[in-house]
């Protein structure tokens, strides 16, 4: 396995595999690695014969400076980790590498991101779409895979791709969960251990909200999971709602004709999570 910080090397490393027609698969990762990034390494194997992996934590993506500051960076054991996992490429870029001077470009993915993480993130999905067009324009892979854990950053990406066109095919990942549920995420590690044993309430009631839907309308369901998991220490929902897989537009009755997915952000103590959960009627 290569480990590169630097923009040549890694591009001369990928192009030798081009020219031996080898195909490329992507995984960005922000580090921190577990069992959900591995999912992800796994996919791209399947569908790519290299497979590089970057870990950055990007700070344009961050609207809160703490958040940033305490995101867990373990570099040299996510090394390790890729090692193991049969990655080909790793890309730990510098930060000058990927910014060499301010990155001032303005992305606009309209009523997609003025919901949910983007009405409640200012600039976040601004900030993702700068680091992951600036990774494909380095990395130029055939394949990239993304978690459905962020859902709305999957939908996103996928919409970048398209208006932007990228010849990346993108492909989902589903979530990877704890023994208890809790969506596996970097930011666990920083829950104590009673935030953490409260934490698995999220998935928990989220699953429990499925067996809702034929006595309760969808903004019933809302509050219900809201109101549920607000009653449990530490843990207070920033947004939870319904909405359209494919629009990410909110609905407002379980007969409307698409696919529907429950998205939340909960704070529990400081940290905030996201999870989400798919409605089959
Ligand atoms: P991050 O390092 O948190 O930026 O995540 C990098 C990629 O891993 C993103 O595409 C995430 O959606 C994905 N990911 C993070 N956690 C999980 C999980 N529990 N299950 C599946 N994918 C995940």
């Amino acid at each position: 396995m290569q480990v590169h910080n630097k923009i040549d090397n890694l591009k001369t490393d990928i192009s030798n595999y081009k020219s031996a027609n080898k195909k490329i698969g992507f995984v960005p990762t922000m580090g921190a690695l577990h069992e959900g990034h591995l999912s992800l390494i796994k996919v791209a194997k399947e569908n790519a014969e290299i497979v590089v992996v970057s870990v950055f934590v990007n700070p344009t993506q961050f609207n809160d400076p703490n958040d940033y500051k305490k995101y867990p960076r373990n570099f040299s054991k996510d090394t390790e980790i890729l090692k193991n996992a049969g990655a080909h490429i790793v890309f730990m870029p510098f930060e000058e590498e990927i910014y060499p001077g301010k990155d001032t470009r303005q992305f606009d993915f309209g009523a997609l991101e003025r919901v949910m993480e983007g009405k409640h993130r200012p600039g976040h999905f601004n900030g993702v779409a700068q680091v992951v067009s600036r990774l494909f324009d380095i990395v130029e892979p055939d394949v990239a895979v993304f978690g459905e854990k962020d859902f709305q950053q999957l939908t996103i990406i996928r919409k970048m791709v398209k208006d932007y066109n990228y010849p990346t095919k993108i492909l989902g990942a589903p979530i990877v969960r704890e023994t208890d549920g809790l969506a596996m995420s970097s930011r666990n590690q920083r829950l104590t251990s009673e935030q953490r044993k409260n934490a698995a309430f999220i998935n928990q009631i989220l699953a429990a909200s499925k067996n809702k839907t034929h006595q309760l309308s969808v903004e019933q369901v809302e509050n219900w999971v809201t109101e549920s998991l607000n009653k449990i220490d530490h843990l207070k929902v920033e947004y939870f709602q319904i909405v359209d897989q494919e629009t990410l537009q909110p609905i407002n009755n379980w007969q409307e004709n698409c696919d529907k997915i429950g998205c939340i952000a909960v704070y529990c103590g400081e940290i905030r999570l996201i999870d989400n959960i798919k409605y089959s009627l």
